[in-house]
């Protein structure tokens, strides 16, 4: 019998569910090493102004660089170390890294507002706004040039503890944005109840936008809809010169996207951002 059952619980995976389920086992335990041993590193993405095009800000994204494995993206390893109780540490590690690295920019001369992403299980936990400002205020960073991005999974998962984080952060002078909205539930309920100061709208509504279809007249109604609601927008996945166009007509305010550029480590941002606003980079005029 017991034979049986084993041989039926076996079964319940596919060979490719059962390959995954132990290649996550594997990540899961590869990243238990990784913060010690040095392999995350963060890059940035510059954030402009639709309508002057300045660069206003940069998002902070994760990267993660194993020996064997290469490099792992986000989408594969956050979740991951979201189900192994790793990321609270890993998101630490990024907020404080991306926070010293943006004074470092300001020391420099270019003050820029920072975008930290900042996952679910991470605002479970109800002390996020107090990790925030002890970061913030440790490394002499203005709250005011800081942003914290989340998900509507946040809502969905915690509703109350999130909210109060939001609302501590806003006291503090954060401003909240909204990621990759439109690709999840409950879209309008949560942004007319939520703490919230900036709407980004996913990628897949922006790729290839084109404000006389209908995919532009869609994002005109989030646009309409977010300024309505005293929401700044920004646009993500901005991919060519046509898309950015139509973002400027649409009323958006903000973008950001391989058109402008590609996330970037630390040390090549300053560079990056002296010749964009040398105008020596290839963005064409609109
Ligand atoms: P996100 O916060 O929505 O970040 C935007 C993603 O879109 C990034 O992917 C970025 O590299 C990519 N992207 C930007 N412009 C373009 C474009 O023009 N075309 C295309 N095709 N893609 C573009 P990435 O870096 O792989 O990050 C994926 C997701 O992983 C992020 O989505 C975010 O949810 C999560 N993530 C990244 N870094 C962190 C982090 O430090 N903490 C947490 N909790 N999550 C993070
Ligand atoms: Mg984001
Ligand atoms: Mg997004
Ligand atoms: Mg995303």
């Amino acid at each position: 019998h017991s034979k049986e059952q084993g041989r039926n619980t076996i079964c319940f995976f596919s060979p490719e569910q059962h390959q995954a389920a132990l290649s996550r086992y594997r990540l899961a335990g590869y990243l238990q090493q990784a913060l010690e041993r040095n392999e995350f590193h963060m890059v940035y993405q510059p954030q402009i102004d639709v309508h002057d095009q300045r660069l206003i800000g940069v998002e902070a994204l994760l990267r993660w660089e194993h020996p064997e494995l290469g490099v792992v993206s986000p989408g594969t390893f956050i979740p991951v170390a979201e189900d192994a109780g790793l990321i609270d540490a890993i998101g630490q590690w990024g907020l404080e890294r991306s926070v010293r690295d943006a004074v470092d920019w300001r020391d420099q001369g270019v003050s820029l507002k920072l975008a930290v992403n900042v996952s679910a299980r991470e605002f479970q936990r109800g002390d996020v706004a107090e990790r925030v400002q002890a970061v913030l205020s440790r490394e002499g960073l203005s709250p005011e040039s800081f942003v914290v991005e989340l998900t509507e999974t946040c809502f969905m998962q915690s509703a109350d503890t999130t909210e109060q984080a939001l609302v501590k952060l806003r006291r503090q002078g954060v401003r909240i944005a909204i990621d990759d909205f439109g690709t999840g539930f409950s879209s309008l309920s949560y942004i007319r109840n939520m703490s919230l100061d900036i709407l980004k709208i996913d990628r897949s509504f922006i790729t290839g936008v084109d404000s006389s279809g209908t995919g532009g007249q869609l994002v005109r109604a989030i646009v309409d809809m977010s300024h309505a609601m005293q929401l700044e927008v920004v646009a993500e996945g901005v991919e060519t010169t046509d898309d950015l166009m139509a973002l400027q007509r649409l009323g958006c305010d903000q973008a950001q996207g391989y058109h402008v550029a590609r996330p970037m480590p630390a040390d090549e941002l300053l560079q990056w951002a002296a010749a964009y606003a040398a105008g020596k980079k290839a963005i064409s005029p609109l």
